[in-house]
Order: structure tokens, then C-alpha cells, then sequence
């Protein structure tokens, strides 16, 4: 397997390489030359899992393949340049007890939609599922290559990306982890989560501006010479923890596989049906994974792909033109509160036929004037095989309140985001091919949201709702929610997206300084 840039370098990198970059030098992304083919039929496989603890009761008792076998084998084909023994340990490391269900991420059936809840980790959001394995995948990646600079990983968030990003590479050897995160752009439980972060090697900031600031910014530094030239002579190297890192991407193809492998071992699909995958989408991270899943042959129909009120996507869809010329709206899926989809540059690159003018063209154009029209060809291959819909607000959040009443099952407010728009698709096209809604986060994290949707009354802060919510449903608290109101808060800095780096330089010297003080003393 090789990695190239979307954009026109032409030098292929192997996993290893494209992990430690992050983006490509000349500030594409990276992407595989070639999709590889997975087989998705695990029968022969030995099932070796515990008993399910999720409430979907049907398969109690039973046991089924474990998620690290499935995780295993996709990953195992995209990263080829890791050994057995090396991408095993990343794997076991990664998925063990720190996703409170033995499952990993629980397939859960309710009447109209499988739901595949992939925030069962540290940070209780979907980020998770792959920022658990990447600090495992780069330090891997820096020994294979002999890299000595410690890794300096900058990462944007629009809010999960970030604690999960944080929790991830804490105190891990050889990185400091730098986080972004706009400063009302994030749910009051967010930002708690990021503030109270632990850790020597851990650094936080507010960003006077909203997530594609801080994403363009982080691109920029980058993409930046100069910058990293100097930090270079001062023994760093950047990579980043966002979705535009390989690393990133391919722990997360894994779970779509997961899900196919439980519908079939529950009788709900047969082996080589088709499901349809529906995801709610903002850096287009999720969902790109779930068609390089299709790509490498997991029987996947359609892919919906579902937007909150900042709907680019949808209109592509729909039209042709990524138009980014709108205005910005906050919404209560904030994680989808997003106007510049970085992983689509990677689909269109893909469905070009690997035409990396083409790209660099519509990348400039969105750079210049904050849109671009894709070609008839691309947009046809986008048409082929995804379906976009949108859901503001007061739509989402009644499926939020109907699906409790009606089933108990409670989603949050970015999944709900994905079965109105679920349902939509059900009522225009009539497509019941069985689905999967990826849900992406506990509703514990938009508690305030979600206990309005279910009827509840008003409470006097974000950690008050969480004790409501969790007295009206009896829903575990996760565990990472659990005492957060009186964490101590660790980082207090606000600076504008021009600030940042230097804010990084000036954190550097200063972690080299306490680094040298505490080697002396
Ligand atoms: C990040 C996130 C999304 C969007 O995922 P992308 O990969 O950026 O499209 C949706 N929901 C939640 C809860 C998230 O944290």
C-alpha cells in the first residue's frame, strides 16, 4: 500500500510515513493509490467475545467476533507496512477497557434502524474509536522510521475531536498534543472535558472564531516552511490529530465491518446483502471511511449522508457547487458545525480518477472565492452512490423526544441529526434496505439539549442536566462525565487564529525548559 497527495507530489509514502506527516507536502491529503479488497465474511473465524452488555438483548449471551479480529483484518490491508506483532499491539492497546461495553462499539436494533454506537470510549463520542489507536500508530510509525524530533501534534476541534485527541496522547512519550477549539462554538460539557485535561505534554486554547478558523490555521502552520524548518532545528516535528491524518481514518473503516459482521451473525441481513449507511457529517471523516468501506467490498447500497443547518454538503449533493459563502450557524450538533468538509477534498480526488489538477484547481477556487463547481464526472460519482438530506433543530430533536417515548432508546443531538434525515430517505425513495445510523456521541454530552427534547424542565447548568437526564432515563453516567463540575481547570488561554503559532513556539520553549530543569534537578 502506497500514499500519495491529492494535490500533485508525486512521492508515495508508505502507512508509516503518511502517519507521521499528517498532510501531504504540499498540503493535499493523503490517500491510497489503491482501495484494497477486505473480505467481510468472518464465519470462519474464531468468536471469542463476551457476552453482550448493551441493551440489545437479542444476542445475550451469545458470543460473536471480537471487534480487535475485525479492526485487525481491515487495518491489517491498509497499513501492510506494520508487522502482525506491531499492529496487533496497537490494536490491543487501543480497544480494551477503556470503552466501558466489551463490545467496542454495540450494534443496538430499534423498530426502523440499527444503530452502532461508537461512543462507548474515554471521551464518550465516536472521536474515540480512532484517537484511542492513534498515539499507538505513531509512536509505532516514529520508531519504524527511526524519527528522533519529538511529534508535536496540533489538532482543530468543533469539539470532540479534541478531549479524545487529549485523553489519547496525554503523557505519551515523546509528543506534546496541542488543541484548539473554538470558544462559543462547543457545549459547555466540551469545553469542561478539554479545560480539566491532565498531563505534561497537554496544551489548550480558545480560538477567537469559529472551527474552519481553527482548521484553515492548523493547515496553514503545516503547510508552513518556514515554521517547520524552526521547529525542526529545535527537535520537533508537526503532525496533526484531526481527521486530514491517515491514522485517523483507517481505524475508523473498521467498525462499518463491525457492523455488518453482528447483522449477520443475528440473522438480521444475510452474508452479501446490501445495508445503507447513514452518518451524521462534518469534516466528512465518518463518512469517507464508510465508503472506503464500500470500496473494499462491504456490500453497502447507499450512503446518506446527513448535515444539520450548515448544509454544504447536502446542496454539493444536490447541485454540484460546494458553496461556502453562507452564513455560519451554531446549532446544538455543534461537531457538525462545520462550512469547509477537509475529507471530501479525499472522495473527489478518488472519484477524479486520481486527477490531482482537477483537485488543486477546486482547492484554490474554495481558498479564493469559497466555492467550487466539481465536474459532471464527479458529480455523477457522488450521485451514484450517496443520498444528502439535512435537519434543523426542531426536527432532530422531536425524533429525540418520540424515539424515547416511543422505544426508550435515547439518542443525542448529532445522531438525531442522522435518523431524521434517515427517515426522509425512507419516505422519498422507499428504500427499507436495512440500515445502520452511526451514532456518534452519548446524549450525555448535550444533556441540556436532550433533556428538552424529552420533556424535562429547565435545570441551572450543564452538569445539573446531566444528573436529570440521568434520574429520568437511569442511563449509566459515563464515566468520563462523572465528577467533571469540580475537575480543576488546567488551561485558560484565548488567542485569535493568527496567535496560534505562535502560542505553540512559546509552550515549546517553555516544556523544553521545564523538560531541562527537571533533567538537571
Ligand atoms: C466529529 C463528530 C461528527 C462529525 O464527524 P465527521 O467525521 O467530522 O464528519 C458527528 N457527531 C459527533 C458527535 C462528532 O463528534
Amino acid at each position: 500500500m502506497e500514499y500519495i497527495s491529492t494535490r500533485g507530489d508525486e512521492t508515495k509514502f508508505t502507512g508509516a510515513q503518511a502517519i507521521i506527516q499528517g498532510l501531504a507536502p504540499d498540503k493535499g491529503l493523503f490517500v491510497p493509490t489503491e482501495i484494497p479488497k477486505i473480505d467481510y465474511d468472518f464465519s470462519g473465524a474464531d468468536g471469542a467475545a463476551g457476552a453482550d452488555g448493551s441493551r440489545a438483548g437479542a444476542d445475550a449471551g451469545k458470543t460473536g467476533v471480537p471487534y480487535r479480529d475485525v479492526a485487525y483484518r481491515v487495518m491489517s490491508a491498509f497499513l501492510d507496512d506494520f508487522t502482525d506483532e506491531e499492529l496487533r499491539r496497537c490494536i490491543d492497546g487501543a480497544y480494551d477497557d477503556k470503552f466501558d461495553s466489551p463490545e467496542i462499539s454495540p450494534v443496538v436494533k430499534t423498530e426502523r434502524a440499527n444503530f452502532i454506537e461508537l461512543y462507548h470510549g474515554r471521551t464518550a463520542a465516536f472521536k474515540d474509536m480512532a484517537l484511542s489507536i492513534l498515539p499507538h500508530l505513531l509512536t509505532t510509525s516514529v520508531r519504524k522510521e527511526n524519527e528522533n524530533r519529538r511529534i508535536v501534534i496540533l489538532t482543530a476541534t468543533s469539539g470532540d475531536t479534541g478531549k479524545a485527541a487529549l485523553e489519547g496522547f496525554a503523557d505519551v512519550e515523546g509528543t506534546e498534543i496541542f488543541v484548539f477549539y473554538p470558544k462559543d462554538g462547543v457545549s459547555e460539557i466540551q469545553e469542561r472535558q478539554m479545560v480539566t485535561q491532565g498531563g505534561a505534554n497537554t496544551h489548550v486554547y480558545a480560538i477567537e472564531g469559529n472551527f474552519d478558523d481553527a482548521q484553515n490555521a492548523v493547515k496553514a502552520i503545516m503547510g508552513d516552511r518556514d515554521y517547520k524548518a524552526a521547529l525542526s532545528d529545535g527537535g520537533y516535528r508537526l503532525s496533526s490529530a484531526n481527521s486530514i491524518n491517515i491514522g485517523r481514518l483507517v481505524p475508523q473503516v473498521a467498525y462499518y465491518y463491525f457492523a455488518y459482521v453482528r447483522l449477520v451473525e443475528r440473522g438480521e441481513i444475510a452474508s452479501g446483502d446490501d445495508i445503507i449507511i447513514v452518518v451524521p457529517t462534518g469534516n466528512f471523516g465518518n463518512i469517507l471511511a464508510a465508503w472506503y468501506a464500500r470500496e473494499a467490498g462491504l456490500p453497502v447500497g447507499r450512503l446518506v449522508c446527513a448535515s444539520n443547518e450548515n448544509r454544504v454538503l447536502t446542496d454539493l449533493i444536490g447541485t454540484g457547487v460546494y458553496d461556502a459563502n453562507r452564513e455560519f450557524i451554531l446549532t446544538s450538533s455543534p461537531s457538525m458545525d462545520i462550512l469547509i468538509s477537509s475529507n471530501l477534498e479525499r472522495l473527489l480526488w478518488h472519484l477524479s480518477g486520481g486527477d490531482s489538477d482537477e483537485i488543486a484547481g477546486y482547492m484554490r477556487s474554495l481558498e479564493s472565492e469559497r466555492r467550487y463547481e466539481v465536474s459532471a464526472r464527479v458529480r455523477e460519482g457522488i450521485r451514484d452512490f450517496m443520498w444528502g438530506g439535512s435537519a434543523v433543530m426542531e426536527r432532530s430533536h422531536s425524533e429525540i423526544g418520540e424515539l424515547w417515548a416511543r422505544e426508550g432508546y435515547l439518542m443525542d443531538t448529532h445522531t438525531s441529526v442522522a435518523y431524521r434525515v434517515y427517515l426522509d430517505y425512507l419516505e422519498k425513495t422507499g428504500d427499507d434496505t436495512p440500515a445502520v445510523i452511526a451514532s456518534t456521541a452519548s446524549a450525555y454530552k448535550f444533556a441540556r439539549r436532550v433533556a428538552g427534547a424529552i420533556g424535562l424542565g429547565a435545570e441551572s447548568d450543564g452538569f445539573a442536566y446531566i444528573d436529570a437526564l440521568n434520574a429520568a432515563t437511569g442511563i449509566p453516567v459515563p464515566a468520563g462525565l462523572r465528577g467533571l463540575r469540580d475537575k480543576e481547570i488546567r488551561h485558560r488561554g484565548v488567542v485569535t487564529a493568527g496567535e496560534m503559532a505562535d502560542a505553540i513556539r512559546a509552550d515549546l520553549a517553555r516544556s523544553r525548559g521545564r523538560a531541562e530543569s527537571s533533567s538537571v534537578g
